[in-house]
């Protein structure tokens, strides 16, 4: 069934009293690992200095997603209006910095890459607007995609 374009909420704190959303706060591991894990691969690499330093700034700003998600989904839904700023702050600098780079980033992009981002934006327009993709498994399967999706955009520059 259709709803409204917005995200159903995962039943708060039915697993812990401390975290709100349990299940769509874990499943930011993926930003926050495979994040530092791309530091350390942007140090490592032996690309150009200009492709590093772009993928470095790509793979701080997933972390950055990471901990803004984790910021959006540990508190309570009650607050939603006032945590999504968190949220979205470094995804909207991730979506500028491929933006401005489109030059760099576009003629490096495996086909392997292009279709991990177009699933994680498949299933992030699902989680939004059909209630099949159930609470929160939807979302999290959102979170786990485009974390593997930003990290293999990453190693494209890299290469
Ligand atoms: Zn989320």
């Amino acid at each position: 069934m259709l709803h409204f374009w917005s995200r159903i909420p995962e039943k708060n704190y039915a697993v812990t009293p401390y975290i709100a959303e349990y299940h769509n706060t874990w499943s930011n591991a993926g930003f926050l690992l495979l994040g530092i894990w791309g530091v350390l691969q942007a140090q490592w690499s032996l690309a150009s200095e200009h492709h590093r330093a772009l993928a470095l700034k790509l793979y701080l700003l997933m972390i950055g997603c990471g901990i803004g998600s984790v910021i959006h989904h540990a508190i309570a839904s009650k607050y939603y209006w006032r945590t999504i700023g968190a949220d979205y702050v470094c995804i909207v600098l991730s979506i500028l910095t491929i933006w401005t780079n489109a030059g760099v980033i576009l003629p490096l992009m495996s086909l392997e890459t292009q279709l991990w981002i177009s699933f994680a934006c498949g299933i992030f327009v699902l989680d939004h607007v059909w209630s099949g993709l159930r609470a929160p498994w939807g979302h999290v399967i959102w979170h786990l995609s485009s974390a593997w999706a930003m990290y293999c955009l990453g190693w494209d520059i890299l290469c």
